[in-house]
């Protein structure tokens, strides 16, 4: 893959694709600007080496051109953080200026289908091509895909990190090699648990998705969330990783996905009728988090619980606060064990944080992404 070191930018316009698809709030105030401010390094290193910077990004999924998916908050947070104007345009009509930014990409109809014909207009704006948009990269759009065909074409310092350390998990992990995977659905996590199952010694399961597992046991899981379709999936992995895989020995259950419902501990994991699994137990907490401790590399999506309620929380904290001590290198991807890390104050403490979510899963799926093969 090409990176900056091999694009000669100086004095040229360098159209830069960006993830600035930041959450709002209803008001449209941004209320977490990392995925800007993980944009600096390459903004900062282009303008130092003499680039002016034409800033290509999309926000949500605008049917049309909705005001509310203007790239306009984006554009003034951005021009906080560099300390110069940054203008925003519309693709037909650009200014010159050191910084300027296009409004959302999917406000073109093209975008979405990599449209040859828009990505030559994108094309006929700058002199080179930086994508540095990780969490797009997945996908095949005229601003993250076609248009790197175009121009002289290289990945940003972001994009270059994510790909390094996530393939790193895959091509020469330091072993042994345990992943921790969580959160809601088997279905959404299946890719990833197969390419575990070849490569990792150890896979840990946490979150909703033990249950469908737990039902392929035949344990009863209460009114657990329990993915119907993640059934067979599960029972499918129970066969393949026997000797690899772990689940909760011990659960945490409330009546209702609410802080202040009645909690009872579970030693075991059958879930009686009225109680929702919503966290691991004690014990499988400390199992996990030891896992992790004697790690040489871990990689980790998706929470082991429902960490955004307190008293659902400790195991979630327990595996982030082994992540954070572990001497193994630290990967995680996904959105919710991105915010769960933040919750902890850990994320820092990590060696990588991901800022894709279904492109991280997606490369260590080991899948090609089209946004860096076009790169390469
Ligand atoms: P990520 O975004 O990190 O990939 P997911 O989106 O797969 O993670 O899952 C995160 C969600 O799963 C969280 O909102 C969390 O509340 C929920 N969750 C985890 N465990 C449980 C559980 N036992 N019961 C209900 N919801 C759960
Ligand atoms: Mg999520």
């Amino acid at each position: 893959m090409r990176t900056l070191d091999d694009l000669d930018v100086e004095g040229k316009r360098v159209l830069v694709r960006v993830d600035f698809n930041v959450p709002r709030d209803e008001a449209g105030r941004i209320t977490d600007d990392s995925r800007i401010r993980a944009a600096l390094p390459t903004l900062n290193e282009l303008r130092e080496r003499g680039a002016r910077l034409l800033l290509a990004a999309h926000l949500g999924r605008p049917k049309d051109r909705e005001p509310e998916f203007s790239l306009r908050p984006a554009a003034d947070r951005l021009s906080e953080l560099i300390g110069t104007e940054v203008k925003l345009a519309e693709l037909d009509d650009v200014p010159e200026g050191d910084v300027v930014m296009l409004e959302n990409v999917r406000y073109e109809q093209g975008e979405t289908k990599n449209d040859p014909d828009l990505a030559e207009r994108y094309a006929a704006l700058a002199d080179a091509y930086v994508n540095d948009a990780f969490g797009a990269a997945h996908r095949a759009h005229a601003s993250t895909e076609a248009v790197a065909h175009l121009l002289p074409s290289a990945a940003g310092r972001l994009l270059e990190r994510e790909v390094t350390a996530l393939r790193g998990i895959l091509e020469d992990p330091q072993r042994p090699l345990v992943a921790v995977v969580g959160g809601a659905k088997v279905t959404d996590k299946i890719g990833v648990l197969d390419a575990f199952l070849e490569r990792a010694d150890e896979i840990l399961i946490g979150g909703a998705m033990c249950f469908p597992f737990f039902k392929a046991q035949g344990h009863s899981v209460g009114d657990s969330l329990c993915e119907e379709e993640g059934i067979e999936p599960a029972a499918r992995v129970l066969r393949a990783g026997r000797d690899k895989l772990q689940l909760p020995v011990d659960l945490v259950a409330g009546q209702e996905f609410n802080a202040d419902t009645p909690i009872r501990a579970i030693d075991g994991v059958d879930v009686p009728e009225g109680w929702m699994g919503l966290d691991i137990g004690p014990s499988t907490a400390e199992r996990y988090a030891d896992a992790v401790k004697d790690a040489g590399t871990v990689f980790w999506n998706g929470p082991m619980g429902a960490f955004e309620l307190a008293p659902f929380a400790a195991g979630t904290k327990a595996v982030a606060e082994a992540m954070a001590v572990s001497s193994a290198t630290t990967v995680v991807g996904g959105g919710d064990s991105a915010a769960a890390l933040a919750q902890f104050g850990l994320a820092e403490m990590v060696d990588h944080l991901s800022t894709g979510g279904g492109a991280s899963l997606e490369l260590v799926e080991g899948k090609p992404l089209p946004g860096v093969e076009a790169l390469t």
